[in-house]
């Protein structure tokens, strides 16, 4: 996919992640595969359609516009990329999760703590 189709989720993993991580989870939301149950087109990915999916298990259902017959489905999600392991390596996602975790809640907190410390002075 070209740069400028990525998702806002997309673009956003990119400016926080690894190229070996982004280039991962890429790969990975390409073998998630979604299934229309109108036309049972079976041929969109996740990553196509602008998500990512990576280490992750079960078979939602996520209400998608089928690309095909062009209406909100409960799409069903599934795996097809066989075993997992056989993927080779797998960058954990630790450093990510830290990493959204100090700029969605640490960030604002400082934010108002800086904002407190002027007005109470
Ligand atoms: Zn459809």
């Amino acid at each position: 996919m070209a740069e400028g189709n990525l998702s806002g989720m997309q673009r956003m993993l990119r400016r926080h992640t690894s190229p070996e991580l982004f280039a991962a989870m890429q790969r990975e939301s390409r073998l998630w595969k979604t299934e229309c149950p109108h036309c049972q087109t079976d041929t969109t990915d996740i990553w196509e359609i602008g998500g990512v999916r990576y280490k992750a298990l079960g078979e939602p259902r996520n209400r998608i516009r089928c690309p095909r017959c062009n209406q909100n489905r409960w799409m069903r999600v599934h795996w097809t990329g066989g075993d997992p392991n056989a993927l080779g390596p797998r960058p954990s996602v630790t450093p990510l999760v830290i990493k959204i975790v100090l700029i969605t809640l640490l960030i604002p907190l400082a934010i108002v703590g800086a904002v407190l410390f002027f007005v109470l002075r």
